[in-house]
């Protein structure tokens, strides 16, 4: 791909004059910081990246790229660990100035723009006691999210995001804004559940929200390897315990000045600290190393992983006043890929895991802020909806499993990626529904899209409602303006 000429980049200049939009390019000040994401190893040169302030500047890029057929990327909370927010040589589409919330506490509606990240909405929707259903990682794009599915706390309670979303606003491929809903754009609206990235730009997302006035009880808690018994014991029974309103992460990470994995737990209980004490008793009496489960707001649950992030280079452009930590390492490379599991899980294929991926880590300490989770969240929320209802196609009895691996050397990448997809490729194999002899519901293809990672193919990860979205993306984007994230091809001549 051509890199954009330079009198392409003033004729973009020249269409975007008297907005109030940025264009920074090669040479510009402040470059080297516009085209930094969450992962280093999707830093890429870029021709352009335009920082939009409004929905209609957003429109003359899009309209830009597509008529010129410039390779155009979209980045919301640049959290993608695939490059798909990111476009070499093109233009990248850049939402860190649309992150105004507003709310509606009577309707109990809370409007974000396309480049909010989910502590925007927190915050905001909690000063009217309500909340939404947002992803457990506060600093990540809420629309980015959203598009795709979106799992949080909340969803044992209500659902994934997009079983919330009331309503979009977008930017279509040929730059014209439409609304998309049950009731207008019908078929745009279940696209967008599930596969949105791949239709368009969100500028504005209209979701339901609940109240929540209370605090809850939340936290993470570190076990030496030895208890991993008690911890899978536990989770193979949070299935037939939960009323929907818990949620319980497990998996494997090195804690700082330790040198092999412990196991981390996150307990998450929307209830006071009685009950939720009683229901993680089995798991709170263990002795844990580190504990920090406790009674807090609302809206800083989902900041308890956060860590390094992307908030520095995006300034607060809110109507909340939110202050951020300042954290200045982008860095380092990263890879976020997903798979599945069924309960009950088997105690000796859980320690195979932690053996190998701690084993991975002894052997290659650059490694050693990876980690892994088995990620249980109530799902009959999830499986309430048909699986024809939206794009999304991860609907069934499973939860997923989430695999970050970090590293610093680029000769690494190929051979960690490799290793990462074997590895969650026979989590999959063992313990979800592709397991020979799984006689579970054939629900969902098992893969969450948000954690599909990089070369995913988007027929598998969409199932029986890949041929419809390619019958949609051939109405609304029939040049594949929009082709960073699963690339699903437009349907030509009835034909893939
Ligand atoms: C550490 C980590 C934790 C995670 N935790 C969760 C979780 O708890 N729950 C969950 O559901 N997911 C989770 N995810 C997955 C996350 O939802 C996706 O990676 C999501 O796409 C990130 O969105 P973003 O805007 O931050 O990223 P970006 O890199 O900016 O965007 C990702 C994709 O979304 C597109 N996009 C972003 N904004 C828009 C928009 N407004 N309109 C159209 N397209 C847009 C981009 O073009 C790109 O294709 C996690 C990911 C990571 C790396």
């Amino acid at each position: 791909m051509p890199f954009l000429p330079l009198s392409q980049v003033r004729h973009l200049r020249d269409e975007l004059q008297d907005t109030k939009a940025e264009i920074s390019t090669w040479g510009c000040e402040g470059y080297g910081d516009n085209i930094k994401q969450w992962s280093d190893s999707c830093d890429e040169d870029v021709g352009a990246v335009v920082r939009v302030t409004s929905a209609e500047e957003a429109a003359i890029v899009v309209r830009f790229a597509t008529r010129h057929q410039i390779p155009l990327a979209v980045r919301g909370g640049g959290y993608s660990t695939s490059g798909s927010s990111t476009a070499r040589g093109g233009i990248v589409l850049d939402l860190a100035k649309l992150r105004r919330v507003r709310i509606d506490p009577e309707a109990r509606v809370v409007v974000a723009e396309g480049g909010a990240l989910w502590a925007d909405i927190d915050v905001a929707a909690a000063q009217h006691g309500l909340a939404v259903v947002g992803s457990t990682l506060s600093h990540i794009g809420a629309a980015g999210a959203t598009l795709g599915g979106g799992y949080g706390w909340l969803t044992g309670q209500y659902g994934l995001a997009i079983d919330n979303l009331r309503w979009a606003k977008v930017v279509l491929a040929d730059g014209s804004i439409v609304i998309a809903s049950e009731t207008s754009h019908p078929d745009l609206f279940w696209a967008l559940r599930g596969a949105g990235q791949e239709f368009g730009v969100a500028v504005e997302l209209g979701f339901r929200a609940h109240p929540q006035r209370n605090a809850v009880f939340a936290g993470t808690l570190l076990f030496p390897p030895e208890k991993l018994s008690v911890v899978v014991d536990f989770a193979n029974r949070f299935e037939t315990q939960t009323d929907g309103k818990q949620g319980l992460w497990f998996g494997f990470t090195v804690a700082p000045a330790m040198t092999q994995c412990c196991i981390l737990v996150v307990v998450f209980y929307n209830g006071d600290q009685e009950r939720a004490e009683q229901f993680f008793a089995p798991l709170l009496q263990a002795e844990p190393i580190a504990n920090t489960a406790g009674m807090i707001p609302y809206d800083s649950l989902n900041g308890i992983l956060n860590t390094t992030d992307t908030l520095h280079r995006r300034g607060s452009d809110t109507e909340v006043n939110i202050s951020y930590p300042l954290d200045v390492a982008m860095g380092p490379r990263k890879s976020m890929l997903g798979s599945n599991v069924t309960l009950p899980l088997d105690l000796a294929f859980v320690q195979s895991v932690y053996d190998e991926f701690n084993g991975m880590i002894t052997n290659c300490p650059q490694t050693r802020d990876s980690r892994l989770l088995f990620e249980l969240l109530p799902n009959a929320q999830i499986m309430r909806v048909p699986d024809d209802a939206t794009a999304f196609a991860n609907r069934g009895p499973y939860y997923n499993v989430s695999c970050l691996f970090r590293w610093y050397d680029a000769d690494l990448d190929v051979q960690l990626r490799l290793w990462q997809a074997s590895l969650l490729g026979r989590i999959e194999e063992t313990a979800g529904i592709k397991r020979p002899g799984y006689q579970g519901p054939r629900r969902g293809t098992g893969i969450y899209a948000n954690y599909a990672g990089h070369d995913a193919s988007s027929k598998i990860l969409f199932g029986d409602n890949f041929p419809r979205l390619q019958e949609l993306k051939k109405k609304y984007d029939p040049h594949n303006t929009f082709d960073k994230w699963h690339r699903i091809r437009p349907l030509v001549n009835n034909r893939e």
